[in-house]
């Protein structure tokens, strides 16, 4: 692996066109923060044996693994594969805890605050499978926080015609990514290919972050669908109104199931915080970072935003907050359920 990277890092050009794409980058200006300047350091370090510097390790950690300078770059250096073998190879740890150990813990405390919202899923009786088993993956999001969107998921499958066979409620690793800690995300991996039964169709995400973590996963792949793809298959018209936009997530290359009348959000002024959960593990940095990757008040105010991404959600709800905007944040799932074309259409 060691080599492998030495000659992925080999291959930048400098050209410098990551430049132009880096969230972080064009936040702060700050070459050591772009995919280009750590590649010139790590070239020195694998030719000159040099000794990689404890704030450089840290600093890995402050890169969004959102891998939009993958796409850009010509050489296809896969910045994110990159760093995270690196943390795990330096043992880089996030404070004193693992993170994945902290993430869990800040769940928990959003669940004991939420759990008043916490909804039921209406099961329809009446329900006509013909569509084939599928897994549900709930994600921790779901399973701690946000259980709506599960619910609305569900309903929305129920109503398609599949037969959701298994709810998964194993987190999909995304936190050990982030710590760098390859060996529990090996393990967590391992855990979930066992969980899915062999007849499914469909392992369907409502998440995508969830999604993409899972995709990294080869056993999955083949099966591994999103919600809104799933509303493609089936030709679903979702409804839209004047004041629906869509935030994309940074980690989303391509597009997102949706009525063409919704607009989507500027995505370069994102507030993608939740991506490498920065919000949550580098809330100065997070804050400094808020002018350049918020959205302005006019784009968003009085309006119901829909993400495909329920950490992206979590990052829109706190910056809503904080903005102190009558702004709605909808889950892809929830937007979808209330759609009406939805009910029509399976009469
Ligand atoms: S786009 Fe790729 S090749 Fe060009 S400087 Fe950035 S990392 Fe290097
Ligand atoms: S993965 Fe995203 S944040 Fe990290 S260097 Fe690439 S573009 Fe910048």
């Amino acid at each position: 692996m060691d080599s492998d990277i030495r000659e992925e890092v080999y291959k930048c050009s400098k050209c410098g066109l990551c430049q132009s794409v880096c969230p972080i980058y064009l936040a702060t200006k700050n070459e050591m923060l772009l995919a280009r300047g750590r590649y010139i350091i790590l070239n020195n370090f694998y030719n000159y044996n040099k000794k990689l510097s404890s704030k450089f390790i840290k600093n890995l950690d402050l890169c969004l693994n959102c891998n939009l300078c993958k796409n850009f770059c010509p050489s296809n250096i896969d910045a994110r594969e990159i760093f995270t073998f690196l943390k795990y190879q330096n043992n880089y740890k996030y404070s004193f805890l693992p993170f994945s150990i902290i993430f869990f813990l800040i769940l928990l405390t959003y669940k004991i605050r939420k759990k008043n919202i916490l909804v039921k899923r209406e099961i329809n009786q009446s329900r006509n499978i013909k569509q084939g088993n599928i897994l549900y993956f709930q994600g921790c999001i779901n399973k701690y926080v946000n259980p709506s969107d599960k619910n609305a998921a569900l309903n929305i499958l129920d109503k398609l015609g599949y037969n959701v066979v298994k709810i998964s409620s194993l987190c999909c690793g995304l936190p050990y990514l982030s710590d760098g800690n390859l060996k529990s995300f090996q393990h967590n991996s391992t855990k979930i290919i066992d969980s899915v039964p062999s007849d499914i169709k469909y392992i369907v995400c409502s998440c995508d972050s969830c999604y993409e973590t899972l995709k990294r996963i080869p056993e999955l792949t083949k099966r591994l669908i999103r919600l809104d793809d799933i509303l493609k298959l089936n030709n679903f018209e979702l409804t839209s109104k004047a004041s629906f936009v869509y935030h994309k997530p940074l980690i989303r290359n391509d597009e997102c199931y949706l009525p063409k009348e919704i607009k989507i959000l500027n995505k370069k002024g994102c507030c993608s915080l939740m991506e490498n959960f920065l919000l949550l593990k580098h809330r100065k940095f997070a804050n400094q970072l808020m002018n350049n990757f918020a959205y302005k008040k006019d784009d968003i105010e009085n309006k119901t935003i829909i993400t495909s991404c329920l950490l992206s959600k979590f990052g829109l709800e706190y910056l809503i907050k904080k903005m102190k905007l009558n702004t709605n944040v909808y889950s892809y799932a929830e937007y979808a359920e209330i759609s009406e074309s939805i009910e029509k259409q399976c009469l």
